[in-house]
């Protein structure tokens, strides 16, 4: 069964995917910033319609920063308690500008129907996933992915796009609707966007199924010129040469 998260290691180079069904691992190396930020999002809800937001983030963020370990122990299991103090330093010193984005993000964390992370499965196409956040609103379903990373000038990146399109054709599948958007929440900032569930998307990510079952097979993709190689951790084992084969990729 191919996961959500492999399409999303495919747009950031097919040949990951590759060396990851192969067994080897990339090394546990998500910053315990970005951990403890995906997990303060989850609290937004409680301050963005509040006079004193920023106590409240603050309360939470001392609220997270004691339970952390405990949601997350092997992610955090090398992270000293001064590399965690650090971070949580880091994010406190964000909150006042997150503050003021969440003013501004009109009903998205009023919404109450929401089911957090839940497993999403298709048998169609061989694929599952647990978005972030799937919101019930009215007759919708609205999925919702939270990113830690930049965030665009405007919309949301296209991996965040296609990311969001696989989880609404998850849904779509289990609860026979048809999803026509969702959101990226951008953690760092405040910001949620929304997305629009577009036919060119979804016909990419049946295109990317495709390809990933054919890593699955075995061969290996054609090295992307635009491959992130620097910050890999195959780097040291990706140097091989690509068959004829594998140039259809
Ligand atoms: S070293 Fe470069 S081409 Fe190889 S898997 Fe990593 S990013 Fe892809």
């Amino acid at each position: 069964m191919i996961r959500v998260s492999d399409i999303t290691v495919y747009l950031k180079c097919p040949r990951m995917c590759y060396f990851l069904y192969k067994g080897h691992d990339l090394p546990k190396n998500a910053p315990p910033e970005r951990i403890l930020l995906k997990e303060l999002t989850l609290a937004y809800g409680s301050a963005y319609n509040k006079e004193d937001k920023l106590s409240v983030l603050n309360a939470e963020l001392d609220r997270i920063s004691n339970e952390i370990r405990v949601i997350y122990p092997e992610e955090l299991e090398e992270v000293d308690a001064d590399k965690l103090a650090v971070s949580v330093s880091n994010i406190r010193s964000r909150l006042e500008e997150i503050c003021s984005n969440l003013s501004s993000t009109g009903d998205f964390y009023g919404y109450r129907s929401v089911q957090f992370e839940p497993l999403l499965r298709s048998e169609k196409f061989g694929f599952a996933g647990s978005p972030d956040k799937l919101i019930q609103a009215g007759e919708e379903l609205l999925p919702s992915i939270i990113k830690t990373g930049n965030i665009p000038e405007n919309g949301v990146w296209r991996n965040d796009r296609l990311q969001l399109t696989a989880y609404s054709v998850l849904a779509e599948e289990k609860y026979g609707t048809v999803v026509r958007r969702g959101f990226v929440e951008y953690a760092n900032w405040g910001k949620v966007r929304e997305v629009t569930i577009k036919r060119l998307e979804r016909r990419q990510v049946l295109q990317i199924l495709d390809k990933i079952k054919k890593i699955q097979g075995g061969s290996m993709p054609e090295k992307p010129h635009n491959a992130p190689c620097m910050n890999c951790g195959f780097s040291g084992i990706c140097n091989v040469k690509t068959t004829l084969a594998s140039r259809f990729f």
